[in-house]
């Protein structure tokens, strides 16, 4: 049985008693993850990450604009690696040395353009990617092939909250590489009134 750490625990408990469900599959944390961001739960979070990813020789974390940014920047810290951000716009003052590439989102169901300047992901660095949710597994395939394009590759992927019902993880798993997810939902019931009955996470025994 895997014991589930005080963190981890204390992470699954804000989204039951601040996430709210929404119609379509989303969930909303902007109580504690997305708007009102509680540093001391990204501080655990940072933590939890690089106790996992420490020994896949990481050159740097990377992650997308702008939700990622807060647990990534702190596993950066607490791995002691730069942090280097995707936009989700080419930049319009030099698009010269950007890598860029296509990616659906999953909250707006529109492209967006995902980029990252070469000289941040140097050839054959190896990117843990860290982001705040998986869907559709969209966003991590995207940083995937901008790290192909580099001459870089993923080495990890470490994601907040993972929405096991959808399909996103068995396209991850296709990379072959460390996947870690702090909380792992089953099911969310919108309209549930309930709040312990309406997230239900993946058991970990
Ligand atoms: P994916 O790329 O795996 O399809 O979706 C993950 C991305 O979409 C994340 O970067 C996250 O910002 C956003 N996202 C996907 N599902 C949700 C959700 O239920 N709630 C929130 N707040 N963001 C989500």
């Amino acid at each position: 049985m895997i014991v589930m750490s005080e963190q981890m625990a204390s992470l699954q408990r804000r989204i039951v008693e601040q996430g709210r469900v929404l119609p379509g599959g989303v969930l909303r944390v902007d109580a504690f993850l997305n708007q009102r961001v509680d540093m001391r739960l990204m501080r655990d979070i940072g933590e939890a990450f690089a106790r996992r990813f420490s020994g896949i020789g990481a050159g740097c974390v990377l992650t997308v604009e702008s939700s990622g940014i807060a647990p990534a920047g702190m596993a950066a810290l607490a791995m002691g690696l730069p942090l280097v951000v995707c936009k989700k716009q080419a930049s319009r003052v030099s698009r010269d040395g950007r890598l860029s590439t296509l990616v659906r989102s999953f909250t707006r169901d529109a492209e967006y353009e995902m980029s990252v300047a070469r000289e941040f992901l140097p050839d054959g660095t190896r990117a843990l990617f860290i982001d705040d949710f998986l869907a559709m597994g969209e966003a991590a395939l995207g940083a995937a092939r901008l790290a192909e394009q580099a001459g870089a590759a993923l080495a990890g992927i470490g994601i907040v909250i993972e929405k096991s019902f959808q399909p996103g993880r068995g396209r991850l798993e296709a990379l072959r590489i460390p996947i870690m997810s702090l909380a792992r939902i089953k099911e969310m019931r919108p309209g549930e009134r309930d709040a312990s009955k309406a997230i239900e996470f993946v058991s970990e025994d």
